[in-house]
Order: structure tokens, then C-alpha cells, then sequence
């Protein structure tokens, strides 16, 4: 596996340029270089921390970007971390939320980078996964791309090829503090609120039984940390295309005696069905062994609203059209799942 990562975190910018200047991005930046070292399944040399000079032009970003994403195949995950800016034009063509780079200047849209250009590059590559945090302004927007593309799909869509994107917002909310919370230790307090709080979660792990953190309990940990911290944030957003959420990203650093034990396997469809959303790592098998209850569940996700869940439904569908050979049972299972419209 040649899973890569790249970090980019432009911090300084010409005093004329009038944008401004917060060690917090160059401090996250060298963060997530150091805790991304520290977790077994990355390590220091799969992490790029680009530095100053290597964040001057949106064409040193994507020279980067382009070596980096050439590296990973299909087993491999390829995630970029952008921490800076973000600005939002609606007057340029095809508006989309623009990144800085060090040579940017407010009101020049001309000297940012399109994150257009940059999903283009995470598609082309070949990596099976390909996540995106971004930590910046209009970082709620990046779903809203322009050209009459109003979600994400339409872009990164790439047959079978998930994608992730985590936001440090949600919703309407434009800002991203820039200042760091002081309740994060040491370094951490220095970062930005959202990248403090995400590469806490990363360092400490969380209680939950499982060896890895997946997408989908990244995403939960970072939010519960970040809501009950006193000091008030923004709420993160994670979107999904096609990627499960049950997917492993990180290391779990948690101690294994202080995480909780595996739970059993889920009881009835309900809680087949909320495990199954949560990312858990469900024992298919198990669920296989009642094509009724298999229908059932396939019915309730495809009729869920849930990110995910219709991909879910899918995954279940083909095992289901595998394992259910007998004709009776293949009876059984689709008079339940086909009750649900197909999306
Ligand atoms: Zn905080």
C-alpha cells in the first residue's frame, strides 16, 4: 500500500496582498505532518508537508498534488488536507470556492486556486479513495460547485471511486474561526479550532472497540469533541460519494483496555440498519443468514436519505444476489427489498 497524504497550509502572505496572515495554518500544517507520522497506517514518509515555498502558485500546489496523486493505486487512499483561505466569487466563470496560495490577493480571483482544478487532479488519480479536509472559508460550499453542477457527484463521480470531503463547516456558516481553542494541549491549542480538534481525535483515538477509525466515526468524534467543548465552534460536515463510511482511515490510538468491547451482532432490523449507517462493521454474514431480514434492511436504507446509505444498499444487494441461490430464499429476500423504490 502506498496510501499518500498532502498537506497544504499557506500561513504567509505579501503585506500588500491583503490577506491575512495566521501562524495557526502553518502551525496545523506541521501538526498534521506530525500526527499523521505517529499513526501506524500512514507514517512520515507517506505524509507531504508542503512548505513556504512550495505553496507560493496555485501551480507549485498542483505540481504537487499531480506527483503525489501519481503514486497511489487503486488499493490506496490519496487525501489532501487544505488549510488556509477560502473565498467565494459568484461574478467569475463556473463559480466555485477558490483556495489561497501564498501569492494571492484579496478581490484577484485570478491568483487563487479553483478548487475545480484540485478535484479534477483527486478524480483523475487512481487511488480507490480519496478524502479532502478542508479547513478554510466557504469550506460549506464546496459541494456547490458552479457551471449548474450543484453537487458533489457531478465531479467527483468516478464509477465505484469514493470519495470523502470533511468541511471545518456546515450549513450557511461562511467564517472559519482562524484562532486556536485554548482547551486543545500542548501545539494543539495553536492550530486552527477544527484542525486542533480533528488531529486530537486522531492523537487520542476513541473508545469505540474497533482497531481503525472509519470515516464515519472520524466524522462523529470530531463533531461530539468539537460541540462539547466550551469554548463554542462550528460544526464540521462530512459529505460522501460512493465512499462507505465503515471505511478505515486511521489508526485507533486508543489504548485497547479503555475502548469498549465489540458489541454483538446487531438485534433487528432497526438496529441493523442504524449500525450499518454508523459505519460499524457489521458481520454481513450474519444478516445473510435471514433473507427476510436482508430485504427488510436493503429496503430501509434504500428509502433512507442518509449519505451513504443507498451505496449500503447496494453492497448488500449484489452479496444478497450471491448468497441467495435457492430460489425460495431469493423469493423471500426480494418480495421485502423490493418494496422500497429503487433511487
Ligand atoms: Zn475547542
Amino acid at each position: 500500500m502506498t496510501s499518500r497524504a498532502l498537506v497544504i497550509g499557506p500561513a504567509e502572505y505579501a503585506g500588500e496582498s491583503g490577506v491575512r496572515a495566521y501562524t495557526e495554518i502553518g502551525v496545523s500544517a506541521v501538526q498534521y505532518g506530525e500526527v499523521l507520522a505517529g499513526n501506524p497506517m500512514w507514517g512520515g514518509d507517506r505524509c507531504r508537508v508542503l512548505g513556504p515555498d512550495e505553496v507560493m502558485t496555485a501551480g507549485d500546489v498542483m505540481a504537487a498534488l499531480e506527483e503525489e496523486a501519481g503514486r497511489t493505486g487503486p488499493d490506496d487512499i490519496f487525501m489532501v488536507v487544505y488549510i488556509g483561505h477560502g473565498a467565494y466569487w459568484n461574478d467569475v466563470p463556473g463559480a466555485e470556492v477558490h483556495f489561497s496560495v501564498g501569492s494571492s490577493y484579496k478581490d484577484k480571483p485570478w491568483t487563487w486556486l479553483s478548487s475545480w482544478y484540485l478535484y479534477r487532479a483527486m478524480r483523475l488519480c487512481r487511488a480507490g479513495l480519496k478524502v479532502l479536509i478542508a479547513d478554510c472559508c466557504y469550506s460549506n460550499m464546496l459541494p456547490h460547485l458552479g457551471n449548474g453542477i450543484r453537487s458533489l457527484p457531478g465531479v467527483l463521480d468516478d464509477a465505484g471511486q469514493g470519495t470523502c470531503v470533511l468541511t471545518a463547516l456546515k450549513d450557511d456558516n461562511v467564517r472559519a474561526w482562524p484562532h486556536g481553542c485554548e482547551r486543545l494541549p500542548g501545539r494543539l491549542a495553536h492550530c486552527t479550532p477544527f484542525s486542533g480538534h480533528l488531529l486530537n481525535v486522531l492523537g487520542n483515538g476513541t473508545t469505540d472497540h474497533r482497531p481503525e477509525l472509519t470515516l464515519g466515526l472520524l466524522r462523529d468524534a470530531v463533531e461530539e469533541e468539537m460541540s462539547l467543548c466550551p469554548i463554542q465552534h462550528d460544526r464540521p460536515r462530512m459529505l460522501l460519494n460512493d465512499a462507505r463510511e465503515s471505511r478505515a482511515l486511521f489508526t485507533n490510538r486508543m489504548d485497547p483496555a479503555k475502548r469498549a468491547p465489540r458489541p454483538d451482532v446487531p438485534a433487528g432490523t432497526g438496529e441493523w440498519v442504524t449500525a450499518l449507517l454508523q459505519g460499524n462493521d457489521c458481520d454481513l454474514r450474519e444478516l445473510l443468514k435471514d433473507p427476510r431480514r436482508t430485504g427488510d434492511v436493503v429496503a430501509r436504507l434504500r428509502a433512507s436519505s442518509r449519505d451513504g446509505a443507498a451505496s449500503i444498499a447496494r453492497r448488500i444487494d449484489k452479496e444478497a444476489s450471491e448468497r441467495f441461490t435457492e430460489p425460495g430464499d431469493f423469493a423471500r429476500y426480494w418480495n421485502k427489498a423490493e418494496r422500497a423504490p429503487r433511487p
